[in-house]
């Protein structure tokens, strides 16, 4: 095994060396054997240079250590044979609709039948002489027959160590590209170039270069484990000696990655804190007591405990970067407001930026409700309503005020001055850039405002530290109480009649309703599929609920048009309202109490939850009803999770699980979530360990350059 290692031997057919000095940054044109042709082949796998050929992941292993001999072969056992073709042809029969085309491969020791049905076409890709690598279960032993076997062809001037008695790599190929070509390439690139690859964190990770093949080494936790080199990793990512040295090798190829990652996040947060000092805004209490006093309910448990937290932020010098996360209907809004207060009664202004018109406007309502009587005026900002500087009723001359508004917020024209505070709702919807855009408007000088983002998506933890990792983090894990139970019901579409039935009647006791469809106008594709736009529906839904009246709502309508529908519907002049995703934030009606949603298996559970999240605002029992068109079992089945639980997290968990980071994440930031060798699902503790190792190399580097 040992003369096998690709450190160790040079095959004979390696080329000679060139002239010109090639590293890991030449283009794969340097390497031998790659032409035009093949440069454009990788160039499609994404791979331009040697380092990018080196760092191309395997997708599986074969364990080819045993090569059998042909005459040993047992019946129903897979194995791997290596011999060379002595016969090979067609058979067609019922009339040439079906053929089988086999070969006979003879080793030392004796012969293999391999067949295949009815694929003529791989009579012109064997022949007489080939040498093959042929993988798979012996179905007969008189003669020896396997049926459908894996093959690999020898290619002409090849090292055959590259592909037989060892672990061998199998990798993602495109067109025209064979695997033995693309294994041979790696074999003989790995050999030459991976040493020369270093450590991109050195100094950070502890290693140990003997153990880089020691197969026990995974059993180690990551935290106190002993990694191998990089250049090791990337050796036994392609030929490991063993089957653990490769999963070794990858996380730690991952770590890398994490730690990247992580030191990025820690050095913005680092630099916040050495070159900006804050507003101090923690408040007086003057008009924080009679504010409390006027809500009619007590701050819950939870509400109180965030708010002790961030007022502690905001009396301290360095600005505060807090990510509050609660449930839909935890009542965070109501937080952002004491802590706005807090920020007016210290002199300063707060802006608050949200990804909706509806939401904008709806938070302007509240904070307009709350402040106006308090003498502080606040003006709403979107692309529609520029920014009306008229003072509000009772606002005090020259008083703190506070912006509430979308993007628009963010334009190069909008100055807001003197800014204490600044407020994000539905994080998840904006990029860090935006977050920083809006922070640096209310810079000036050496202040820089505190900012508090907002979230009701439920983001599982290695997900937070990846995409929060900067951020101090508040949990509301407590609902205000007095809210009505809201029961969720799978239902297939045969049930519909029976659910129109159940929402006329909830109707008719004064309750509303939401109904959801995915789309706003149905395409071609829609219609095959029989998934639901809400145009297309709106008539029908409206006699089926005669007389009850229904409004429309879709993103697509002018802004005015969306505020008076929502305008109907909080007052109750419209009973139900056809909409579609619009209304997963902010909007909040306490008396609509049934929520249906069709085409549900369209959905994420997260973004399920956030809907539902409209529903069981009141004292009223409430229903959602989730309506499936596809009945695939997986579909059901990740819809009756729906049905199970109320636990943001664990939807949030069974979502990541289900279908990955992207829907968590947001368009915004799921570039944050590319990893290679990484993945924030099952690399949970690698990600901490690369958080601890960043935090720590961080501190040392401050105690080498005090002065920086
Ligand atoms: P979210 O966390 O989803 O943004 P909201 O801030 O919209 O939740 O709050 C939902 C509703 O609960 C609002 O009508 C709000 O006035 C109300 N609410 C907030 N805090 C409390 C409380 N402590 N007790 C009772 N109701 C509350
Ligand atoms: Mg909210």
């Amino acid at each position: 095994m040992a003369s096998q290692d690709p450190t160790r031997s040079r095959p004979p057919s390696a080329p000679p060396p060139v002239a010109a000095p090639r590293n890991l940054a030449s283009p794969v044109t340097d390497l031998w054997g790659v032409g035009p042709e093949r440069q454009r082949q990788l160039e499609r796998l994404g791979i331009r240079t040697v380092a990018e050929l080196l760092y191309h992941r395997p997708h599986r292993y074969e364990d080819r250590r045993k090569v059998a001999r042909i005459r040993d072969l047992e019946l129903g056992v897979p194995m791997t044979v290596h011999g060379h073709i002595v016969a090979a042809g067609v058979k067609t029969f019922r009339k040439g609709t079906k053929s089988v085309y086999e070969f006979v491969l003879e080793d030392d020791s004796g012969r293999l039948h391999c067949r295949w049905w009815n694929l003529p076409f791989l009579e012109r890709i064997f022949a007489v002489g080939d040498g093959v690598t042929v993988y798979g279960k012996p179905n007969g032993l008189k003669p020896r027959t396997m049926d459908h076997p894996e093959t690999e062809k020898a290619e002409p001037g090849e090292d055959p160590s590259a592909h037989m008695g060892r672990i061998v790599p199998v990798y993602p190929l495109t067109e025209g590209l064979p695997q033995r070509v693309l294994r041979g390439l790696l074999y003989r690139t790995v050999q030459e170039f991976s040493p020369q690859v270093s450590e991109p964190h050195s100094g950070l990770v502890s290693i140990q270069p003997a153990q880089a093949e020691d197969p026990l080494a995974t059993m180690q936790p990551p935290a106190t484990r002993v990694w191998p080199t990089v250049a090791a990793a990337v050796q036994a990512l392609h030929f490991p000696e063993h089957p653990e040295s490769a999963e070794l090798a990858r996380q730690r190829l991952a770590l890398d990655e994490f730690i990247e990652l992580q030191l990025t996040i820690q050095r913005r947060r680092q630099n916040l804190e050495r070159s900006v000092t804050a507003r101090p805004s923690g408040g007086t209490n003057v008009r924080m007591k009679p504010f409390l006093a006027s809500l009619g309910f007590p701050l819950t448990g939870a509400q109180q405990r965030v708010l002790r937290e961030i007022r502690a932020d905001l009396s301290a010098s360095v600005p505060m970067r807090r990510l509050l996360q609660g449930d839909v209907g935890s009542g965070k809004t109501l937080v952002a407001a004491c802590a706005a207060l807090m920020t007016l009664e210290s002199g300063w202004n707060v802006a608050v930026l949200a990804p909706t018109e509806i939401l904008a406007g709806q938070l302007r309502r509240n904070f307009e409700r709350w402040f106006s009587p308090l003498g502080f005026a606040v003006h709403l900002r979107t692309g529609s309503t520029r920014l009306q500087h008229e003072r509000a009723a009772g606002a005090i001359l020259d008083a703190p005020q506070m912006w509430v508004g979308t993007h628009a917020l963010l334009e190069d024209g909008v100055v807001m001055d003197r800014l204490g505070l600044v407020i994000i709702d539905e994080q998840h919807k904006f990029g860090v850039t935006q977050r920083e855009t809006l922070v640096r408007k209310g810079r000036t000088g050496v202040h820089s405002p505190h900012l508090l983002v907002m979230t009701a998506t439920p983001i599982p933890r290695t997900l937070g530290l990846t995409l929060y990792g900067d951020l101090d983090v508040s949990v509301l894990d407590e609902i205000p109480a007095g809210r009505g139970r809201v029961r969720t019901h799978v239902r297939e579409r045969g049930a519909l009649p029976k659910v129109w039935q159940f929402i006329t009647q909830q109707l008719a006791a004064g309750r509303q309703a939401y109904v959801v469809y995915p789309r706003v106008n149905e395409s071609e594709q829609d219609e095959a599929k029989e998934i639901k736009a809400v145009t297309k529906e709106f008539a029908r839904v409206q006699a089926a609920l005669k007389p009850h009246a229904v409004g429309l709502l879709h993103g697509q309508l002018p802004a005015e048009e969306k505020e008076s529908v929502m305008q109907a519907f909080r007052t109750g002049a419209i009973k139900v309202l056809l909409a579609t995703t619009v209304i997963e934030i902010g909007v909040d009606v306490a008396n609509a109490t049934v929520m249906l949603i069709e085409n549900a298996e369209q959905f994420g559970l997260v973004q399920l939850h956030q809907l539902r999240g409209r529903i069981g605002r009141g004292a009223h029992e409430s229903h959602c009803i989730l309506v499936a068109e596809s009945r695939t079992e997986a579909a059901v089945a990740r819809l009756k999770v729906m049905e199970e639980t109320a636990d943001g997290f664990a939807l949030a968990e069974a979502d990541f699980r289900l279908r990955g980071p992207g829907e968590l994440v947001g368009h915004a930031q799921s570039g944050a979530a590319g990893f290679r060798f990484g993945n924030l699902h099952s690399d949970r503790n690698l990600v901490e360990v690369a958080r601890d190792l960043a935090k720590r190399h961080l501190r040392r580097e401050v105690k080498a350059s005090p002065s920086r």
